[in-house]
């Protein structure tokens, strides 16, 4: 197998379990998988810590980020800016390591632009009214801002064809077991295993030569 990392995008519905099945993946095969770590203008949510979920910045710095290159992607979400730092996940790749960027839409096509190889999965609960449910069964957020969410959810859904897979996210442990077993099979595809093909063709032409050894 040609031993760089793959660049995995997870994007889906606010409320469809995407955090989830993140925390569930990482923790039921650690050390396979690196997570990228967004910058956000957002204010913290109660028990997030800088570095951690997000790194948390003005908007002045997260302009001065944009300026300066140091972002892959970016995008504006509900009022704030969303985006992937570039070094640390170039230096995940380089390390061989598989790095899932949990982002959405508008993020997601800008990596497949940058990284055509990209897998891109999309998480979505099996119907709308199980969406709405799940909104409201938090019980943080009134009526309003679920039906905010519901709509942005809808402009999202337009762009799930631009997706490789979508994850139905029913069962977590179904969908956190479907994850891993898409990006290994991923893994196995022919177009990111030039280096092995090149090195078992050369391997085998040597018989062809007459070599006996
Ligand atoms: P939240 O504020 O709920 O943590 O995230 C809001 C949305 O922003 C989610 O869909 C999340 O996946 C997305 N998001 C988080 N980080 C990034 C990022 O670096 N880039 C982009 N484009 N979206 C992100």
């Amino acid at each position: 197998m040609d031993n760089k990392g793959m660049v995995i995008v997870l994007s889906g519905f606010s409320g469809a379990g995407k955090g989830t099945i993140m925390k569930h993946l990482l923790a039921a095969y650690p050390g396979e998988y690196a997570l990228s770590i967004s910058a956000t203008t957002r204010s913290p949510r109660p028990g997030e810590v800088d570095g951690r979920e997000y790194f948390f910045k003005t908007r002045e710095q997260f302009e001065d980020m944009i300026r300066n290159h140091e972002l892959l992607e970016y995008a504006s979400f509900n009022q704030n800016y969303y985006g992937t730092p570039k070094d640390y996940v170039e230096k995940l790749l380089d390390e061989g390591k598989d790095v899932i960027l949990e982002i959405e839409v508008q993020g997601a096509l800008q990596i497949r632009k940058i990284f055509p190889q990209a897998l891109l999965l999309f998480v979505t609960p099996p119907s709308g009214d199980i969406l709405k449910e799940r909104l409201l069964g938090r019980g943080t957020e009134d009526i309003d801002v679920v039906m905010q969410r519901l709509s942005i959810a809808s402009r999202e859904s337009l762009l799930m064809e631009q997706y490789d897979y979508i994850i139905i996210n029913d069962d977590i442990e179904q969908a956190v077991s479907g994850v891993h077993s898409l990006i290994e099979s991923e893994h196995e595809r022919v177009l990111r295993n030039t280096s092995f093909i090149r090195k078992i063709q050369k391997e085998l032409a040597q018989f062809s030569k007459g070599e006996t050894k």
